[in-house]
This record gives C-alpha cells, structure tokens and sequence, in this order.
C-alpha cells in the first residue's frame, strides 16, 4: 500500500527525544506504540478504511489502494512484523498458503496472463510500510509494470566471495526443524516511511557488504 500525504517529519532533536523514550519503555510498550503509528495495523483496528477480500484469524487480504493493475492485492499478518525473518516458521508457511490461493483467485477473476508476487523487506528494497506484506499483483504482457532490475557484471572472484559467505552461513539452517524464533535480523530496521515523492534513488552501485552471524 503506497503510503498516504502528511506523515509528519521529525527534526533531529525530535528524533532524539523518541529514542531517548524509546530506551526507558517494556518491549510491550514499545510494540504497542509501533502499532499505534503502523498504517497497516491501524486498518486491522478499522481505523483506516480499506477493501478486504478475505481474512482468518491471522492474515487479512486486502485491495492495494494504489494498484499496478486492478485487482492487485496485499496479504499481510494480523500480528505485527517490520520484516519477513521476524516471524514464526509456521506463520510465513499460513502466509505464503494464503498468497498461493489468493493468487489462484486474482488469476481467475482478473482473467491476468500472470500473477506477480513481490516482498520487500527493509526501505532499501522499497518497503514502504514496515508491516510484513505481500503483494499480489495480476499481470498482462506489455502491461507496463516494472519488473525488471539492470543486472550488475560481477567479477568470477565476486561471485565466488559471495557465494562462499552466503553458503557458510546458510549452512546453519535447520529446515527440518520449525521454529517460531526468529532468524537474527542483519539488516537494520526498516526506516518510519516516508511521502510519496520524497523518495530518493541512489544512482550508484554498492557491492553488497557480507555481513556474518555473529
Ligand atoms: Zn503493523
């Protein structure tokens, strides 16, 4: 869901204040306050009105107001997560079953030639709200949506740095054994979004940083 006009700018000494607050809160407190301030949270308390689909006792589908195609939907949990590691094995497994058969729906009533499934997590993948989402969106050929990324030319000693970091770290993984703990995050919190408009687009490339557990 793009993210409405009039979100208030914090100055500096504001930000401050906040994470000063922040520091002498209960991480329920904290939670709580995260939810008052979160839009998609806010539609689950029918503060922000909205046109659901479908919903169960933990996700809640939804038309995105500012739609690639008509017919492009948003899934999200009712429990608020800021990024997909966050949350429980078994409640990303509900999700993407949930996706899976809303997809099969929008297939179906928007006649789509495809259906496109896009996750972001973090600002720099271009999350705007920092509520676990997932966009489902109906898709025809030459329709205009953009999709595509410009591929970066990477050195064989580049692949192979990234593979190495990357393998050695995934080899922890513990597939067979579900757990509701969640991955450590990495990457920092998503950022409190911002208008629309006042995005800004890096134009330069970074290599990415191989960060590792600790
Ligand atoms: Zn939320």
């Amino acid at each position: 869901m793009a993210q409405p006009q009039g979100q208030p700018q914090y100055t500096p000494e504001q930000i401050a204040e906040i994470k000063k607050k922040l520091a002498s809160m209960s991480p329920e407190e904290v939670q709580e306050m995260i939810k008052k301030q979160c839009i998609f949270c806010r539609v689950l308390n029918g503060e922000i009105p909205t046109y659901p689909i479908w919903e169960d006792d933990k996700m809640f589908a939804t038309l995105e107001i500012q739609p690639a195609n008509p017919g492009h939907v948003l899934v999200f949990p009712k429990e608020h997560f800021s990024v997909l590691p966050q949350m429980p094995d078994d409640l990303v497994a509900h999700m993407f079953k949930v996706v899976k058969q809303i997809s099969s729906v929008v297939f179906e009533v928007t006649g789509a030639e495809g259906v496109e499934i896009r996750q972001r997590n973090g600002q720099a993948a271009g999350q705007m709200i920092p509520h676990v989402h997932v966009h489902i969106i109906p898709r025809f050929q030459k329709d205009g949506v953009p999709t595509d990324w410009e591929p970066q030319k990477l050195a064989e000693e580049e692949f192979k740095k990234i593979q190495t970091a990357l393998a050695s770290v995934a080899k922890q993984i513990n597939i067979s054994t579900p757990t509701s703990a969640p991955v450590k995050i990495i990457a920092p919190e998503p950022a409190p979004v911002q208008p629309t408009g006042t995005k800004t687009k890096s134009t330069k490339k970074k290599t990415p940083k191989i960060k590792r557990h600790p």
